[in-house]
């Protein structure tokens, strides 16, 4: 068979993969992994969260009994605006974990309805914050993902199920935890495609919906991936050798948060609110605003923007978070315990440095972060702009502290450049004055007056800034000998003051050896004529 045929037997990595599936279905399906037969073609984790909440034991679920009204006020601490978001998600956390409670006490309530959460909102505003927060507080398990990530199969993109699997994972592979975590997925609206050129929706996107809606309904996911083969086949054996069997982790009861921008959606609900209201009503649909318009949305609505019926019907609660104005951003730096200026202070504190915020120079921040249109991303953006030199220039200087004012915010090479150079002439008026405390301390040991002219200050000045070596050594080591050398000329001449210029400080033992010969000189002259007078 020539080389080429071969290739073309043999099968893609994705066919090969459908195949290696199909067979561990086929052969092992009866040893009870469920999650075999949806295999995934990228094996990346589906989340993007930062970091993983503080671990709460099984127990702590079962005592829960925060208040909506204490849950807004912690996230009061981190979330600054987004009153209603935070009122409607306080009701609706608690609504869910004291159902948990009643569950794990074998009380739970027939029916029940779980409150999985719609969020709508710009990027920026702290929706991912808002969750991660509560998640913090209540201590469970919390996954981020993107819905754009998910394929209808799992061969061109990641599985939905890997979300919960990176559930497990982030609690330490503790699956009763699991099973009360949070998932929380973003840019859901783009697996909404309304209607495609061709009239009909777009495929996938209803594909993937319909695997959420079975994780958000109840189903069995199993703790491992389907692509782990090594796993699966080790767990078979597990299971016949009579040991642990393959784990599942039971959705039930983990909380679903959806969210995205919504583009599209605003004109979708205006219009039908235009054709229910009429007259007057008419005219304050036109005058409301954005977010005020979103917070009117209906589960028909979201179906025209092209979700499925069934997947709208399991996210009952609905929540807009609002876009951020500069106050709002002036307050999120100010206020909230997360704010940005807390790690540039830490950030600067690693070096000795106290950076200062004034209030104008937040304001300034916030003013240029709202025209990034990132929401509070911007602030971020703008401080890695602003402060890139001072963290580069600053450890290495000897500036201690300093104030961001609006000016630093708005022209910070300038500002910094003025920082550095007022540090340095600080710096030269203390080498200045070291000197002249050397020239004193001369004089009181030796009974000799060292005047050390403005050239020589100077020079020693740059000399022990630029090579970085105290002013105190550079001294010793330069004029270590005019202690003896002014001595032995003060003995020929009697001279008792002695200007140590330019010239001196730049070659101290030149200096000395030509005021030596000079003196011998003197010496000899006033010894040829002794009648001569010989006061310094
Ligand atoms: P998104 O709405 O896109 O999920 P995030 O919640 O991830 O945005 O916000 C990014 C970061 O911006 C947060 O980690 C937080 O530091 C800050 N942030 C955003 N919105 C707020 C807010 N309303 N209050 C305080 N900080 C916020």
């Amino acid at each position: 068979m020539r080389s080429e045929d071969k290739k073309k037997d043999m099968p893609s990595p994705e066919e090969f993969q459908k195949q290696l599936s199909d067979f561990m279905k086929q052969n092992f399906s009866g040893f009870g992994f469920p999650g075999v037969g949806t295999p995934t073609a990228k094996q990346d984790t589906p989340t993007s969260s930062e970091s993983e909440s503080h671990e709460s034991s099984i127990e702590d679920l079962m005592d829960f009994d925060h208040r909506p009204k204490d849950v807004k006020a912690y996230l009061d601490r981190f979330v600054i605006q987004q009153e209603e978001a935070k009122k409607v998600l306080s009701v609706a956390l608690c609504d869910h974990y004291h159902h948990v409670r009643l569950a794990l006490e074998g009380k739970e309530a027939p029916n029940y309805a779980k409150q999985n959460i719609i969020l709508i909102g710009p990027t920026g505003v702290g929706k991912t914050y808002l969750i991660k927060s509560v998640a913090d507080l209540i201590g469970v398990p919390f996954v981020k993902g993107d819905a754009t990530k998910f394929s209808e199969t799992g061969y061109v993109g990641s599985d939905v199920e890997d979300l919960i699997r990176e559930l497990y994972r982030r609690s330490d592979n503790d699956i009763k935890r699991a099973q009360f975590g949070i998932v929380y997925l973003d840019e859901v609206d783009k697996i909404a495609m309304a209607e495609t050129g061709a009239g009909s929706r777009d495929v996938s996107g209803r594909g993937v919906q319909t695997n959420l809606l079975k994780l958000m309904e109840e189903t069995e996911v199993s703790v491992r991936s389907p692509q782990d083969v090594a796993g699966q086949i080790q767990a078979m054996m597990d299971a016949q050798r009579g040991g642990k069997s393959a784990s599942t982790i039971n959705t039930k009861h983990v909380l679903f948060i959806v969210s995205g921008a919504f583009d599209g959606l605003e004109p979708i609900i205006r219009r039908r609110m235009s054709e229910t209201t009429i007259g007057f009503a008419t005219t304050r649909n036109e005058s409301m605003a954005s977010d005020e318009t979103l917070e009117q949305v209906e589960t028909k609505d979201l179906i025209e923007f092209g979700f499925e019926p069934e997947f709208v019907g399991r996210l009952p609660v609905r929540v807009v978070c609002k876009s951020l104005e500069v106050d709002d951003l002036f307050h999120i730096l100010q206020t909230s315990e997360g704010s940005i200026i807390r790690q540039y202070e830490q950030d600067f504190a690693a070096y000795g440095i106290d950076i200062l915020f004034k209030a104008e120079g937040l304001r300034r921040i916030a003013e240029m972060a709202v025209d990034e249109k990132t929401g509070a991303r911007g602030l971020m953006t703008v401080c890695e702009r602003v402060f890139r030199n001072f963290k580069y220039e600053l450890p290495s200087s000897d500036v201690k502290r300093f104030e961001v004012t609006r000016e630093v915010v708005d022209c910070p090479a300038d500002e910094l450049k003025k920082l550095l150079a007022e540090q340095s002439k600080k710096e030269r008026e203390v080498a200045g004055e070291i000197l002249e405390e050397f020239a004193s301390r001369f004089e009181e040991s030796h009974g000799i007056r060292i005047q050390i002219d403005q050239g020589a200050q100077s020079h020693l000045v740059n000399l022990s800034i630029e090579k970085g070596i105290p002013m105190r050594d550079l001294w010793l080591d330069r004029f270590k000998d005019y202690q003896f050398g002014l001595k032995l000329i003060a003995q020929n001449t009697g001279q008792k003051t002695f200007v140590i210029d330019e010239k001196a400080a730049r070659d101290p033992d030149k200096r000395l050896s030509e005021w030596v010969v000079a003196s011998y000189q003197d010496k000899e002259k006033k010894a040829a004529s002794p009648e001569s007078d010989v006061s310094a």
